[in-house]
């Protein structure tokens, strides 16, 4: 059985986020989630708040390790002795850019397959942005992340500034 990544950047993690990683934990020996380190990308919470806040949310998977990484995703794949990168496909405008990554990576790293699954249907349309933005607006947002995310997001917005 092959060793998966799931690498985002999961600002917040979201219930579509931990559908991939609850069915990816089935499928795979391990899923390490993997905060990946974007200095271009502005983000509400940093690395620490992010990895804290997955791992809060996977406590109960024990197959299932949260890290952070900056830099190639083949190498963490080959640090972490991996096999896979497991991603997730919503719709039809992730995938050119997906499809350019998976290729990308397989230039770089032979041996990494990069897998896909299909977000259960209730959340093929919830991205982390726009729960951001929901909050931000004082929408309910408790149908789209966990109880625990909902409480750190809606304190975040409430005083918190945005961090690398
Ligand atoms: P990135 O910036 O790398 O796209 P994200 O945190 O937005 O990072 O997403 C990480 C991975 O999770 C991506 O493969 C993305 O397609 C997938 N993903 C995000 N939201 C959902 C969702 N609602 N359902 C299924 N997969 C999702």
């Amino acid at each position: 059985m092959a060793r998966a990544l799931y690498p985002g950047t999961f600002d917040p993690i979201t219930n579509g986020h931990l559908d991939i990683i609850r069915r990816g934990a089935q499928l795979f020996e391990s899923v390490d989630v993997v905060v990946a380190v974007n200095a271009r990308k502005a983000n509400l919470f940093s690395i620490d708040e992010r990895v804290d806040m997955i791992r809060a949310c996977t406590r109960d998977l024990p197959n299932v390790t949260v890290l952070s990484h900056a830099g190639l995703m083949v190498e963490c794949l080959r640090e972490r002795k991996a096999q896979v990168l497991l991603r997730g496909l919503r719709a039809v405008s992730d995938f050119e850019h997906e499809f350019q990554m998976a290729l990308m990576n397989k230039k770089l790293d032979p041996g990494c397959e990069t897998m896909y699954l299909m977000p259960s249907e209730q959340y093929t349309y919830l991205a982390s942005s726009l729960v951001r933005e929901l909050a931000a607006l004082g929408a309910d947002i408790s149908e789209f992340v966990p109880p625990e995310i909902e409480t750190v997001l809606r304190r975040k917005l409430s005083g918190g500034k945005r961090t690398p």
